[in-house]
């Protein structure tokens, strides 16, 4: 039988939330985690298992067996520095595929170069999606 994915979203701010919520209505195992105990306890219920730690701290990231997961999201937006340093040290444990939230296109840059196997940039992308979806269907046809 073919192993099924394991998902973990790191942040559980906007983006983050709405990527583990859509992979766990998917039938997706996920774990969440995020530094902050009120927004790990507000997201108790919503997905398979939710952590409070510092993905900056590489004991944290062993001790939830980081190493085991197929793919990580870094939805850690501000802190700029906390996103990079989870990024590597995903990277460094053999975390086989990386989806990073970047704030600017520097940073965007800088994800890829330490190993990000994906690197979104939310505002930007979703403006392309909805100019794409303007042009190329109908919505003046009603
Ligand atoms: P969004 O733009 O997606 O709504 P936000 O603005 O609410 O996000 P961000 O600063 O982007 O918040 O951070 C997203 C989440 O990442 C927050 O809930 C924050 O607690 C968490 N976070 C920040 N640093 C760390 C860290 N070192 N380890 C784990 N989680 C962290």
């Amino acid at each position: 039988m073919k192993k099924e994915k394991q998902f973990v979203v790191i942040g559980l701010g906007r983006f983050g939330t709405s990527v583990a919520r859509s992979l766990h209505r998917s039938g997706y195992q996920v774990l969440a985690v995020d530094i902050n105990a009120e927004r790990v306890q507000k997201f108790s219920d919503e997905v398979t298992h939710v952590v409070q730690a510092d993905t900056t701290d590489e004991a944290s990231l062993e001790a939830l067996g980081i190493r085991n997961f197929d793919v990580a999201v870094v939805a850690i937006g501000d802190d700029i520095q906390a996103n990079v340093l989870t990024t590597l040290l995903l990277k460094e444990m053999g975390v086989r595929y990386i989806v990073a939230k970047a704030r600017n296109f520097l940073h965007g840059k800088m994800l890829k170069k330490i190993g990000a196997d994906r690197v979104v940039h939310p505002e930007y992308d979703m403006g392309q999606r909805v100019a794409h979806n303007l042009v190329s269907t109908n919505v003046f046809d009603y």
